[in-house]
């Protein structure tokens, strides 16, 4: 059994080590920002209550937010783990995942603390595209397409995720220092922090938190 936590800011780069970790020890990555996103391009009813909290760069309700991560938790893909990327985001929810846990009689094994500079932050973030049409993830100065706005992968239009732009990314990270910091002592006075420099390259990142991995995987 493998529960892991990533923690940290937006554009720390939790989802891209989620998705490689994922992968790695086969368990899934549960997003809740995707998960949300996914609502709001269907429209459902979940989508609807979300959308405005999600464009302005606020957080959705904890009600809401905790539901669907238990019936997200609930699916059979969980039985050896998964991998939590964007939840916990305050201390109610690090409280509402630990009874959750305790509920299905299981622990989380660590919890991802990826550090990164403030300034690398903003350029990460104003600087993503994503494809409207195949998902594909690309960065204008960091992992640019072959052509601009296009999607190397499949040719669909490139376009910025209306949270990435810069007024609503400042807004977004004042919540994460407001709400989602204190996180950080919350996981390491219950001895479960783990912190990794995320400044560096992928693979870098990637191979600290193998190492961290590897040493509470039991
Ligand atoms: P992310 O892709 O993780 O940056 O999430 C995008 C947006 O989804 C956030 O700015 C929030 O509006 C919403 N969101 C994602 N996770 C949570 C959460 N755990 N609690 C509340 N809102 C969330």
């Amino acid at each position: 059994m493998l529960n892991l936590v990533m923690l940290g800011s937006p554009g720390a780069g939790k989802g891209t080590q989620a998705a490689v970790l994922s992968g790695r020890y086969g368990i899934p990555h549960i997003s809740t920002g995707d998960i949300f996103r996914q609502n709001l391009a269907d429209n459902t009813a979940l989508g609807q209550k979300a959308r405005d909290f999600m464009n302005e760069g606020l957080l959705v309700p904890d009600n809401v937010t905790e539901a669907m991560v238990e019936d997200r938790l609930n699916q059979g893909d969980t039985a050896r783990g998964f991998i939590l990327d964007g939840f916990p985001r305050n201390i109610a929810q690090g409280y509402a995942l630990t009874h959750m846990l305790e509920q299905r009689h299981a622990a989380l094994q660590a919890v991802i603390y990826i550090n990164v500079a403030h300034g690398l932050l903003v350029r990460r973030l104003v600087g993503r595209r994503v494809c409207v049409d195949c998902g594909a993830g690309y960065h204008v100065e960091f992992d640019a397409p072959v052509t601009a706005d296009v999607c190397s992968a499949c040719g669909g239009r490139l376009v910025q995720r209306a949270d990435d732009e810069p007024d609503t990314v400042e807004t977004r990270l004042r919540v994460y220092h407001e709400q989602t910091a204190p996180l950080i002592e919350f996981y390491r006075s219950r001895s479960l922090l783990h912190e990794v420099d995320g400044n560096g390259p992928v693979t870098d990142v990637t191979a600290a938190i193998v190492g961290i991995v590897e040493a509470v995987d039991d």
